[in-house]
């Protein structure tokens, strides 16, 4: 049943030659939702992507944009905007020019609907600006006012930060988001970044070789994380047992802020390596029986490598894998 609205993709498998990219994946994405697909290099998130985009044939599998098959349905009648990590300007217009660009290709023409895009990326008073004079983030911000212009149903966006530095891919995810969301935007953002995802998106789906390992609300996901790799990968810092740390058995991703020093702490290991920061000490602890996990320390707490430590587990910095919720 093909749903009446939004993203739907139903059992689709993607192949080059004799490789799968993309296998058997289904994932369905609401009216005005932000999903993070989320997974290492060569997953196959490009390619899924592209099979929404229409620019892959899945080789197995159908796609459904508000109920409508996409099978015979070419790129540029999609009604999709593509962003990439290189936004791919045109160098030689203003920078209003490549906004406008993206009207003029679709038979529109409004000077103010141009100011009115760079307003909302945050690129007033840059109009006339060369996109040769402009900083990475900017000329993504760019690349996003360009791929908005035409009010597309769908944003693909294929890493679109991966190429900034990360005080700046920070704030720019920041300011996606918002973006996205006063814009009402349907979005699938792709993405090896786990700290981007959480930062742009409402669901996420997690992929693996090809698969999708785990989907669902970020909350959700991040909450019962389906197995030590994608613990790993979502940003925990380790997965131990739970009966090492006076918890229930079974598989337990810790935060890197999950142990915390402490006096009167029941756990006790020896300190490995510290790192100071304005805020908190932050420690490697080997810990008998576990191994050598994160833990940190109040900056006030004066820690030494090779000293003794005790150690009180703080449980909400902490999840339960492969929980069956
Ligand atoms: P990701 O975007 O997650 O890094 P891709 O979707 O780009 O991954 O690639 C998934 C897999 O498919 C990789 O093994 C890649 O080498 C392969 N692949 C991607 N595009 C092609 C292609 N046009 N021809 C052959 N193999 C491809
Ligand atoms: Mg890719």
């Amino acid at each position: 049943m093909a749903l009446t609205s939004g993203l739907q993709v139903d059992q689709v498998t993607v192949r080059f030659g004799s490789h799968i990219a993309v296998d058997d994946v289904s994932l369905t994405l609401g009216a005005g939702q932000v999903l993070a697909v989320l997974g290492p290099s060569g997953c196959g998130k490009s390619t899924l992507l592209r099979a929404v985009a229409g620019l892959e044939r899945p080789s197995a599998g159908r796609i459904f944009f508000d109920g409508e098959d996409l099978a015979g349905i070419a790129v540029h009648k999609r009604g999709f905007a593509l962003m990439f990590q290189d936004g791919q300007l045109f160098d030689h217009l203003s920078v209003a020019g490549n906004v406008e660009y993206a009207l003029r290709v679709r038979g529109q023409r409004s000077p103010k609907r141009v100011a009115e895009l760079l307003e909302l990326v945050g690129l007033a008073g840059y109009s006339d600006r060369s996109p040769t004079t402009l900083s990475g983030g900017e000329r993504q911000r760019v690349a996003l006012a360009r791929a908005l212009a035409a009010s597309p149903r769908l944003l693909l966006l294929d890493e679109p930060l991966s190429a900034l530095d990360p005080t700046l891919r920070a704030r720019l995810a920041h300011d996606l988001r918002e973006i996205l969301v006063a814009t009402g935007t349907t979005a699938v953002m792709v993405t090896h970044d786990h700290e981007e995802a959480f930062a742009v998106a409402d669901a996420m789906a997690l992929m693996r070789s090809g698969r999708l390992v785990q989907s669902g609300g970020l909350n959700e996901v991040w909450a019962a994380p389906v197995d030590e790799e994608a613990a790993l990968f979502l940003g925990y810092s380790s997965v131990v047992d739970g009966s090492v740390l006076g918890q229930a058995p079974g598989p337990m991703a810790l935060r890197r802020s999950a142990l915390v020093v402490s006096s009167d702490g029941a756990l006790s290991g020896v300190v490995k390596s510290v790192r100071g920061t304005p805020e908190l000490t932050r420690l490697e602890v080997e810990v008998r029986g576990v191994g050598v996990v994160a833990a940190v320390a109040a900056a006030s707490v004066g820690v030494l490598a090779g000293q003794e430590v005790r150690l009180t587990l703080d449980r909400t910095r902490t999840a339960r894998v492969g929980a069956v919720s």
